[in-house]
């Protein structure tokens, strides 16, 4: 029997290290607050446009999100999204726009979630990831799920009403289940989506549905997907996803069953892998590594007990 360390265990995962922010909720009300808030000299804010933000090299290597002081901001009363106060007192906006604004020095670039989310500090992805998740809403939330008419934006970005007939929306979240299937021989099973390509394995996931406990979920995909039962679940963590607005809730998931039989429709293959398997599989380009900024790496690499190889997201 072989002794494994897990160095893995105190790494924290992307898009789920706590960002340091008070997202301070009680002010979004406060439109006086709010309106000294945004003309304060300390206040930062940064444009958010179709999931990307800016972000840029700092002089000593670091990546940052482009912010600048609220005076210097491209004029955008409506969707002006209110993310919280740090430990020194700064507020934090986000703008939505249309397009992410141009750059006189040009070395800024435009990146998404999948990228920035792991070159940022903790602290800039969490205000990414809260200010792409309410534009996501926002963008597909325009109208009154009542009684169709057109919603207006309010609570700093946090809540949508409606003229017609007073309802208020919140911004959605659906859970989402994803889960390492390891069996009685210590093996964890990984598949492969239909529209992946040859290589990619990963965790298997899938959406809780209506009614429906979160450890149900976790075994209920897991045999529609790939016909293996499941007994104990086990709670790991979990990580914000908004593509558009999902939260994943990451398991273990104890299999009791090792006959795989995929369902086609969404998992093309699955197999059991050993840790020298996997290993043997990485080194040969078999099976590609998942991607960084997923949980599902995170989950692999709990079982695994060391970083998986690394391969570029983009
Ligand atoms: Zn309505």
């Amino acid at each position: 029997m072989t002794t494994r360390t897990d160095h893995t265990a105190d790494r924290p995962i992307s898009l789920t290290a706590p960002s340091g922010i008070d997202r301070a909720a009680h002010h979004r009300l406060d439109e006086a607050w709010l309106a000294a808030a945004w003309s304060h000299p300390s206040t930062r804010c940064f444009v958010v446009s179709g999931g990307q933000v800016l972000i840029d090299e700092a002089p000593d290597g670091r990546t940052e999100l482009v912010m600048t002081p609220s005076f210097e901001a491209p004029l955008t009363e409506a969707h002006r999204y209110f993310l919280g106060i740090d430990e020194n007192g700064v507020s934090y906006f986000a703008l939505q726009k249309d397009s992410l604004p141009g750059r006189m020095d040009d070395s800024a670039r435009p990146a998404g979630l999948r990228e920035a989310g792991l070159l940022l500090s903790p602290r800039e992805a969490g205000l990414m990831v809260h200010a792409v998740a309410l534009e996501n809403w926002q963008r597909l939330h325009r109208f009154c799920s009542r009684c169709g008419e057109r919603t207006v934006i309010a609570a700093a970005g946090h809540i949508r009403r409606c003229p017609a007939c007073g309802a208020e929306h919140y911004p959605r979240t659906d859970p989402a289940v994803i889960m390492s299937v390891i069996d009685d021989k210590d093996r964890i099973l990984l598949g492969r989506q239909v529209h992946w390509p040859e290589g990619r394995f990963s965790t298997l996931a899938g959406f809780v549905e209506p009614g429906e406990a979160i450890e149900e979920s976790v075994r209920r995909e897991v045999h529609e997907e790939v016909g293996i039962a499941v007994g104990e679940v086990e709670y790991v963590a979990s990580q914000p996803w908004p593509f558009p607005s999902s939260l994943m809730l990451g398991f273990v998931a104890h299999a009791t069953s090792s006959e795989i039989n995929v369902d086609g429709d969404e998992i093309h293959e699955a197999r059991w892998f050993s840790r020298d398997e996997l290993r043997a599989a990485f080194e040969s380009g078999e099976v590609l590594p998942p991607y960084g900024i997923s949980i599902a790496a995170r989950l692999i690499e709990r079982w695994y007990g060391e970083e998986l190889p690394t391969r570029s997201a983009f």
